[in-house]
């Protein structure tokens, strides 16, 4: 491999990239019987989106500046949640646009992903005063959004980045620790828990752990047939 300096690539690029994962059965036959469609998703999300512009239904809608509703190509199939907006996407109504998102970005690179092929959104679509983690209230009410959201893109596979995401998603208490690096379910969707950018931030160490995530993920989209369209971005 080149040699690279870029900051994510700098640390992980001695680890290997070559890695096969043996899909669990029960994907295995998730992706032998289904054909799912992604006819009409687009329309669907836009409208959904319009439906919660104004929503007051839990205590974020006070402080907030902005709905960040997400982005990113809903006919994919292919989701990244992560926990709720920063002040950076608290001013733009987009996520993942701070330091995080930089990172984030660089997380895709590394497995040839970009924004245009997946779609990012949050368990809470406004944002914590002072960045605190949204509370179980909020999670719960918030979190209907998401799961309409999940019901429209009718995703092949989702990345919980972080605890938030991963617990609120699973219905879980276990920690990241613990979480990380296997393939859960959501309904009947599988679920990759692995760290949050923020995280890694904090504890550059935690970027290895985080290849070895994204290996995984990109085998398993390589063998699912991920993303299922290279289309125009929307959201
Ligand atoms: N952190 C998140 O979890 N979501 C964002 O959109 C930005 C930072």
């Amino acid at each position: 491999m080149a040699e690279n300096t870029d900051p994510f690539w700098g640390a992980v690029a001695s680890f290997g990239v070559e890695q096969v994962f043996v899909l669990p059965e029960w994907i295995q036959q998730k992706v032998q019987n289904n054909s799912v469609s992604s006819i009409g998703v687009k329309g669907d999300m836009e409208a959904l989106r319009k439906e919660i512009a104004g929503c007051m239904k839990c205590p974020l809608g006070a402080t907030r500046k902005s709905i960040v509703f997400g982005e990113g190509n809903s006919e994919s199939g292919i989701l990244f949640v992560g926990e709720g907006p920063g002040a950076n996407e608290d001013e733009t109504g987009r996520p993942f646009v701070g330091r995080s998102g930089k990172l984030l970005d660089k997380i895709f690179a590394s497995i040839e992903l970009d924004r245009s092929k997946l779609f990012i959104a949050n368990i809470v679509k406004c944002r914590p005063p002072n960045n605190r983690t949204p509370s179980s209230e909020e999670a719960e009410i918030c979190g209907r959004y998401l799961e309409r959201q999940i019901e429209i893109m009718k995703p092949g596979v989702i990345v919980a980045l972080g605890a938030s995401a991963a617990r609120t998603l699973l219905g879980t208490r276990k920690g990241i620790g613990l979480l990380r690096g296997d393939f859960h379910r959501y309904m009947d969707t599988p679920v990759m828990v692995t760290y949050h950018p923020a995280a890694l931030l904090r504890s550059p160490a935690l970027k290895r752990p985080v290849w070895e995530d994204m290996k995984k993920l990109k085998s398993f989209m390589e063998q699912t047939g991920l993303p299922r369209s290279e289309g125009e971005t929307n959201g």
